[in-house]
C-alpha cells in the first residue's frame, strides 16, 4: 500500500445551522470546542456531573494503554439514572418508552411505569439467582421488555449480552457461550415483515447445540401461543416469573467501572467480538452526546430506528436518551410492513421531532420513492441523524430535502460499537455540514489522520486554510485534502475495556497498528476546515496502479447517477494495475442505465482513475443483519473463490445467487 489515500470526490455544499435552529439550541457557542481541547479530562469530568452518583469519583482518568479507567472510586447505577430520577420527580407522568408492534398495536409507557415493570423484571432475575457481575444473555423481538430488561440487568448489576433477534441458534449459542451466560431472556417469538420470527423455538436449537452456562430461559409470550408442554425443564414464562414480582427493588450500586454490557460487533469484517462497556464512561458520553448531537429536548419525541440488538440502540434508544428523559418511539418491524410508507406513518402518527436512521435505510427509501414519505405529513421533524456507514452525497441531499424539506440539520455520526458513543459529528447549533462528511470530533475527542507508515498527517489549521502537517511537513496546497487512516489519539470515557476473554485480540486488532493511538479500521480524509470524511474500511480500500482509493468514493459517483440506487465497490485482483475496480450495482426501480454510461459517470464525477472496470447489474446486495454491505464477500465473488463465513448475513442466499449470476456472466 502506498502511504496514504487518495482524495477524489470534490463536495463544496454547505449548510450552515439556520439562526432559528442556532438560537434555541443546546449549544451554540464554539467556544465548547476550545474549552474541551484545553483539558480534555477537566472537560469530561464536568459532563459526568450530569449523572447522579450514589459516591464521587476520586481520580477521572487512569491510563495504562490499552486500557482506561474513568471516574475511578465513583459509584453510580445506570438504571437509577435512566429510570429512577425521572419517575421521582416531574418526568415521572411523562411517556419513555411509545412503542409499536408491527401488527399496529401500541403501548405507550411512562417513567414511573417504566420503574416499576423494570423492578419486576429484576426481582425475577434476582430469584432465578442472578448477581452483580454474572452475564444475561438477552434474545427478544424490539418490544419494550427488551429495553425494560437491559436496565433490569443494570439495575442489580448482572451485564446483558443482547443478541439481536434475527441471529442463528448457531451465532446465538456462540455469543452465550462466549459470555457465559445465565440465563436468556427470549419470547415464543417476534413479526418481522408479516412472519413470526421463531424465537423460543431457536433458542431451543441453540441449547441443543451445548450452552452449559444457561441455567434458566425466560420466556416473554409476544405471539400468544398456546401455552404448549414446557419442552425443556429450564424453560419459565414470564407470566408465572416476573408479573407478580414486587415493584421495589434495590439499585445496586456499581462502580464506575464495573461492567455494564458485552455487545458483539456486527461482523461485517469476520468473525464478531465481544465488545466490553463499563458504566460510568460509558453513561456520561452516550447521555451528553445524546443532548449535543440531537439537540434532545424535554419535548422531543425521538425516533432511532436501530434495534436493541446494535450499538445504536443500547446507546441512543436506551442510555442516551433515556439518561435525559427522553420520551423514545420504538417500533418492532420492518420499514415496509405493510406498506413502504410504516415510518413516514409513525412519525406523523407521534409527531416525531428526532429522526435516526442509516444509510442504508435511506437509500432504500430513495428506491421505494418520493411518493411514500410525500404522502405524509413530515413536519413535525426538526433534526435527521444517520449512522452506520458512511453516507453518500446523494442520499444525504435526499434525506435533507424530500424528509427534511430543507428545515432539518442533518447530523452524520461516526462512531463503533468499540467507541460505545457518538465521535464524530456536527453540533447542529454550531457546525456548518457538509454532505458526506461527518464534520469534526466531538468537543473532548481527538482524532487524527495517520499515513500508512505511522505519521500523524492531519492539517494543522490556521485562519487562512493549512500552515502545515502535524509531522512537521508542509502543508498540501489550499483546497486540496489530506487522505490516511483514522486515529483517536486521546482515551474517551466510553471507550471498550476489551474484547470479553480477550485481551490479546483486543490488543492485536486496536493497539498494534499505531504506537500511541486507537486504530477504528476505517480510513478518512481530512479537508483544509478540519472536516472528516470517513472513506470506509482500510480493509476495503483498493491500490489501483499505486494509487489508494477509497470504495466510498466510487460509490458516491455511482449513486450520484439519477438511475443508481445502490452501489458496491471492491478491488479485484488485475496483473498490472494490483487491483482493478469492481462495481456490483442496483438500480432504481423503474430506472435504467447501461454500464458504459455509469463507468462514464463515474470518470466524469471523480476522474479516470476510478473508472470502474467492470460493472455488474444486481438485484440485491450482500449485507449484515445490520445493514452493512459486506465487500469482502464480493471479492470472493469476483475472484472466483469460495465464500467466506457468511454466519452474519441478513440472508445468504443473496451472494450465492448473485455468485451464480457473476460466474454465468464470465463464463
Ligand atoms: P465488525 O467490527 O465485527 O466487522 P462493524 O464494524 O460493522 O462489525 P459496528 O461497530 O456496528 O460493527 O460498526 C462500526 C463501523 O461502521 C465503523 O467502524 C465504520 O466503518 C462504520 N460507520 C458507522 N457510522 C459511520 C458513519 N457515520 N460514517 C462512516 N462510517 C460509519
Ligand atoms: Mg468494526
Amino acid at each position: 500500500m502506498s502511504e496514504t489515500i487518495e482524495t477524489l470526490l470534490d463536495e463544496s455544499r454547505l449548510f450552515p445551522p439556520s439562526d432559528e435552529f442556532r438560537a434555541q439550541a443546546n449549544l451554540n457557542d464554539p467556544e465548547i470546542y476550545a474549552r474541551a481541547a484545553a483539558d480534555p479530562v477537566a472537560f469530561w469530568e464536568e459532563q459526568a456531573k450530569d449523572l447522579d452518583w450514589f459516591e464521587p469519583w476520586h481520580t477521572a482518568l487512569e491510563w495504562h494503554r490499552p486500557f482506561a479507567k474513568w471516574f475511578v472510586g465513583g459509584k453510580l447505577n445506570a438504571c437509577y439514572n435512566c429510570v429512577d430520577r425521572h419517575a421521582a420527580g416531574p418526568r415521572a407522568d411523562k411517556i419513555a418508552i411509545l412503542w409499536e408492534g408491527e401488527p399496529g398495536e401500541v403501548r405507550k409507557i411512562t417513567y414511573r411505569e417504566l420503574k416499576d415493570e423494570v423492578c419486576r423484571i429484576a426481582n425475577a432475575l434476582t430469584s432465578l439467582g442472578v448477581k452483580k457481575g454474572d452475564r444475561v444473555c438477552i434474545y427478544l423481538p424490539m418490544v419494550p421488555e427488551l429495553a425494560m430488561t437491559m436496565l433490569a440487568c443494570a439495575r442489580i448489576g448482572a451485564a446483558h449480552s443482547v443478541v439481536f433477534g434475527g441471529f442463528s441458534a448457531d451465532s446465538l449459542a456462540e455469543r452465550t457461550n462466549d459470555a457465559q451466560a445465565k440465563v436468556i431472556v427470549t419470547a415464543d417469538g417476534g413479526y418481522r415483515r408479516g412472519n413470526v420470527v421463531p424465537l423460543l423455538k431457536i433458542t431451543e436449537d441453540a441449547l441443543s447445540l451445548g450452552c452449559a452456562s444457561v441455567e434458566t430461559v425466560l420466556v416473554l409470550n409476544r405471539i400468544g401461543t398456546p401455552s404448549s408442554e414446557p419442552r425443556n425443564p429450564k424453560f419459565r414464562s414470564w407470566g408465572d416469573l416476573v408479573l407478580h414480582q414486587s415493584t421495589d427493588c434495590p439499585c445496586e450500586p456499581m462502580d464506575s467501572e464495573d461492567l455494564l454490557f458485552i455487545l458483539y460487533t456486527s461482523g461485517s469484517t469476520g468473525k464478531p467480538k465481544g465488545i466490553v462497556h463499563t458504566t460510568g464512561g460509558y453513561l456520561t458520553q452516550a447521555a451528553v452526546t445524546s443532548k449535543w448531537v440531537f439537540d434532545l429536548k424535554e419535548n422531543d419525541v425521538y425516533f432511532c430506528t436501530a434495534d436493541c440488538g446494535w450499538v445504536t440502540g443500547h446507546s441512543y434508544i436506551v442510555y442516551g436518551p433515556m439518561a435525559n428523559g427522553a420520551t423514545c418511539v420504538m417500533y418492532e418491524g420492518a420499514p415496509d410492513s405493510p406498506d413502504k410508507d410504516r415510518f413516514w406513518r409513525i412519525i406523523e402518527r407521534y409527531g416525531v421531532t428526532i429522526l435516526y436512521t442509516a444509510p442504508t435505510a435511506i437509500r432504500a427509501f430513495m428506491k421505494w420513492g418520493s411518493e411514500y414519505p410525500d404522502g405524509c405529513d413530515l413536519s413535525s421533524l426538526r433534526l435527521l441523524g444517520s449512522v452506520g456507514e458512511p453516507i453518500n452525497p446523494e442520499a444525504w441531499i435526499w434525506y435533507h430535502e424530500v424528509i427534511g424539506k430543507k428545515r432539518c440539520p442533518v447530523v452524520d455520526t461516526w462512531w463503533q460499537t468499540e467507541t460505545g458513543s457518538i465521535m464524530i459529528a456536527p453540533l447542529p447549533g454550531i457546525t456548518a455540514t457538509k454532505p458526506g462528511s461527518a464534520t469534526q470530533p466531538l468537543p473532548g475527542i481527538v482524532a487524527a489522520v495517520m499515513s500508512e507508515d505511522g505519521r500523524d498527517i492531519t492539517p494543522v489549521h490556521g485562519a487562512l486554510g493549512y500552515l502545515a502537517c502535524a509531522d512537521g511537513r508542509d502543508a498540501p496546497a489550499k483546497g486540496a485534502e489530506v487522505g490516511g487512516i483514522l486515529a483517536i489519539t486521546h482515551p474517551w470515557p466510553g471507550m471498550t475495556r476489551g474484547i470479553y476473554g480477550d485481551p490479546d485480540r483486543f490488543q492485536k486488532v486496536y493497539w498494534d497498528k499505531f504506537p500511541n493511538h486507537y486504530f477504528p479500521g476505517d480510513g478518512t480524509k481530512v479537508d483544509e476546515d478540519g472536516y472528516f470524511w470517513l472513506l470506509g474500511r482500510v480493509d476495503d480500500i483498493m491500490l489501483v496502479a499505486g494509487h489508494n482509493i477509497s470504495t466510498m468514493e466510487v460509490e458516491s459517483a455511482l449513486v450520484d447517477h439519477h438511475a443508481v440506487a445502490e452501489a458496491a465497490v471492491i478491488g479485484k485482483t488485475h496483473e498490472l494495475k494490483g487491483q482493478a475496480i469492481s462495481a456490483f450495482v442496483i438500480l432504481r426501480t423503474g430506472a435504467s442505465a447501461t454500464v458504459d454510461e455509469l463507468k462514464a459517470h463515474v470518470a466524469q464525477k471523480i476522474g479516470a482513475l476510478a473508472r470502474p472496470d467492470d460493472i455488474f447489474l444486481c438485484a440485491d446486495l450482500p449485507k449484515t443483519r445490520s445493514g452493512k454491505i459486506m465487500r469482502r464477500l464480493l471479492r470472493d465473488v469476483a475472484e472466483g473463490r469460495a465464500l467466506g463465513d457468511t454466519t452474519t448475513l441478513a440472508d445468504p442466499t443473496i451472494v450465492r445467487a448473485l455468485k451464480d449470476q457473476y460466474e454465468d456472466k464470465e463464463g
